[in-house]
């Protein structure tokens, strides 16, 4: 089985839909250790985005994430705009030409782009960020990948890796980001950007474990 262009246009569909039902919760985890804009950021870039797949389709895949990236870099003010402008932007070079591409690749591909976000941020696990919910994602799909779990339970796992990651960053104190002003005032609150990671992540396995 392989991952499809049009499975990987019903992800971004589905993040964005995803971002939109989760608008509010996300912007009210930001209002307790940030400054309540995460879900209104995550919005405006993936709204944004929705209006340009049409005109990509008969494209590959790193057109569609590649323009995603883009959108996002132009349109989010804030970290998480050239974070997940990053991520996707990796997404697309390891997708270079790509029509479609096995599980395998999808699994390198998010290596590659967890490592980039980590490089650009300079953000390590637990220092309270994004990066807590996409790295243990990243790697749950890999040891699945490798081990040759069939894909859906693959990505399920990773999807499971992703929300354990984002709930394990409650008691942390930020190190990164805006919520490191707070200092230990940061610990006791989920962190907004580990909470759009997840969703990211469960957009992934809702559009590629299609009927694996
Ligand atoms: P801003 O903090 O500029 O208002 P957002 O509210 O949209 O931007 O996004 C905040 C989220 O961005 C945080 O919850 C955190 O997950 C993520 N983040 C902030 N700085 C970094 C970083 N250096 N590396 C990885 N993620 C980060
Ligand atoms: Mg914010």
């Amino acid at each position: 089985m392989a991952i499809s262009y049009e499975q990987g246009v019903a992800f971004v569909e589905g993040f964005a839909a995803a971002i939109a039902e989760n608008k509010d919760y996300l912007t009210q985890l930001d209002s307790e250790i940030g400054d309540a804009d995460h879900g209104i950021n995550m919005q405006r870039g993936m709204q944004a985005v929705l209006p340009k797949l049409g005109s990509l389709a008969g494209t590959d895949l790193s057109q569609l994430f590649k323009t995603t990236a883009m959108t996002l870099i132009s349109t989010v003010g804030g970290a998480s705009g050239p974070l997940y402008g990053t991520l996707f932007l990796q997404l697309g070079t390891a997708t270079a030409g790509r029509s479609e591409i096995s599980p395998q690749e999808w699994s390198q591909a998010l290596d590659a782009a967890v490592q980039a976000v980590r490089a650009r941020g300079r953000a390590e696990l637990e220092d309270k960020t994004m990066i807590d919910a996409l790295q243990p994602a990243a790697d749950a799909l890999r040891t699945a990948v490798q081990d040759g779990v069939p894909f859906g339970d693959a990505l399920t796992a990773s999807e499971r890796a992703a929300e354990q990651g984002m709930q394990a960053t409650i008691p942390l104190v930020a190190r990164k980001g805006r919520a490191s002003y707070l200092g230990g005032r940061s610990a006791g609150h989920q962190d907004p950007g580990a909470t759009s990671s997840w969703l990211l992540v469960r957009a992934a396995r809702q559009a590629f474990a299609g009927d694996a």
